[in-house]
């Protein structure tokens, strides 16, 4: 079986590269890199997305190496990569929304392909890439102003419960030892609004990792990436070796965003992995002159899974996470 994707025909045995091409419609296009490894035996279609959110560029390096060692030859079925899903934001450099429409790429699938640049980059993938895999990984990391600790979510949708056994076991075979829990996303295929919750809610088992901060590839996280896309492919048998899944998961729920309460500078008191009780201070917000404005605290005990480590802060934005620890 070969795939066609944008600008690459997949062949049997070969890789091959090219683009999808997002056309100009009032604000500017895209053209999205993307590579078809095809093995010599037909299998499971396995998307890898990196760069949803352009300044996280862990997992966007990762692939790359990706690319350069699959060895189609030892391949059975066919890894789908999209180098950078969201081109304006990795060219221009935005955290969370893309620069020409200020949209959330990870909050606007499916998209629409009339709609403004971020919703036609997702319309793009929901069509091109996601329509056409069996499985899929989002692969995220801290956006270029967060300190994270590795984590993945797990999309415990009650839809179909076969598609929530396997994103499971996808996510215990990526690797990542802290795994949220997440029975809240939309299960409205029309409104899915996640590109991870897209392809589960179209019933193909997906995970979203989070591996990766600040803005910086390091040695260590592209690794942990690099892996986690190896070790999904052995758990789905496209390429020879042995089955490995996380031993002692550690499954997080509830866990909370705190979002700020207005603009200012802030100044996380805690790092990423560090434990903290119900009402710890996670930091505080001053206004411009150095007055304190707003204390923030823990709603729950948990783990912190990422904190924003940079002092610009727009009212409403994201502070950080902290997520409680539970049975599964
Ligand atoms: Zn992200």
């Amino acid at each position: 079986m070969s795939l066609i994707i944008g600008s690459a025909s997949g062949r049997s045995g070969e890789k091959v590269s090219g683009f999808i091409d997002v056309p100009d419609r009032g604000d500017p296009g895209a053209q999205i890199p993307v590579s078809i490894i095809t093995g010599a035996n037909d299998g499971p279609v396995l998307a890898l997305v990196a760069g949803t959110h352009g300044s996280e560029p862990s997992p966007i390096v990762a692939l790359q190496r990706v690319r350069a060692e699959l060895d189609p030859s030892q391949l059975t079925g066919t890894v789908v990569i999209v180098h950078v899903a969201n081109v304006p934001s990795f060219q221009q450099r935005t955290i969370y929304r893309g620069p020409w429409d200020q949209k959330n790429l990870n909050r606007v699938y499916p998209g629409s392909a009339i709609g403004t640049t971020s919703e036609r980059i997702a319309y793009a993938i929901t069509t091109e890439v996601i329509d056409q895999c069996d499985f899929l990984i989002d692969m995220h990391s801290g956006d270029g102003n967060e300190a994270l600790r590795p984590y993945s979510y797990w999309n415990k949708l009650g839809v179909h419960n076969g598609v929530d056994q396997r994103a499971r076991e996808l996510a215990l075979a990526f690797g990542l030892d802290h795994i949220v829990i997440d029975r809240g996303r939309p299960r409205d295929p029309n409104a899915s609004v996640f590109c991870s919750n897209t392809a589960h809610v179209r019933g193909k088992p997906a995970v979203t990792t989070e591996a990766g901060e600040v803005g910086v590839p390091t040695d260590e996280m592209v690794e942990i990436n690099v892996r986690g896309a190896f070790r999904v492919m052995r758990y789905l048998g496209m390429i020879p070796g042995p089955r490995e899944m996380v031993e002692d998961p550690k499954w997080i729920e509830p866990s909370e965003v705190l979002t700020s309460p207005a603009e200012g500078l802030w100044y996380p008191a805690v790092r990423p992995d560090m434990h903290v009780e119900q009402g710890a201070l996670l930091g505080r917000l001053t206004d411009y002159f150095g007055e304190t404005i707003a204390e923030v605290r823990a709603p729950i005990a948990g783990v912190v899974l990422y904190v924003v480590a940079s002092p610009a802060m727009g009212k409403g934005e994201p502070l950080g996470m902290v997520g409680a620890y539970s049975a599964e």
